[in-house]
């Protein structure tokens, strides 16, 4: 399935971050995944736990945020986009064939789970 896919990515690319941070454990994530992507959120939220288990993400939360698409309008200049419109202006309806923001998936924030304070 797709979001599954995006989601074992998603898990590399976090479990690269816990190894740059000597973390073992991360308790949450955060995404942030563009109108215009082609992911479902709530397909991703749902495939998550299951692609996580046995990972260092494993239990982690998993919290999607959706970008707005955002086109560049000949007269409007940067204006966010309605997906039921398409590539055009809302306000004058000119195509803004460029889109600047609103295809994005990535990893916007972890949250590390507490270490175990052995030290203290
Ligand atoms: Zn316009």
């Amino acid at each position: 399935m797709h979001e599954a896919s995006i989601a074992l990515s998603l898990i590399d690319v976090a479990s690269e971050v816990l190894r740059e941070h000597g973390a073992a454990r991360a308790s949450a994530l955060t995404v942030r995944v563009g109108a215009w992507s082609s992911v479902v959120p709530e397909a991703l939220t749902a495939a998550f736990p299951a692609c996580a288990a046995g990972t260092p993400l494993e239990g982690a939360r998993l919290s999607v945020v959706t970008v707005p698409g955002v086109g560049e309008c000949p007269v409007h200049g940067r204006v966010t986009l309605d997906v039921k419109r398409g590539l055009r202006c809302p306000a004058c309806g000119a195509p803004t064939p460029t889109l600047l923001a609103g295809d994005e998936l990535e990893l916007d924030e972890i949250e590390l789970a507490e270490p175990d304070r052995e030290d203290l």
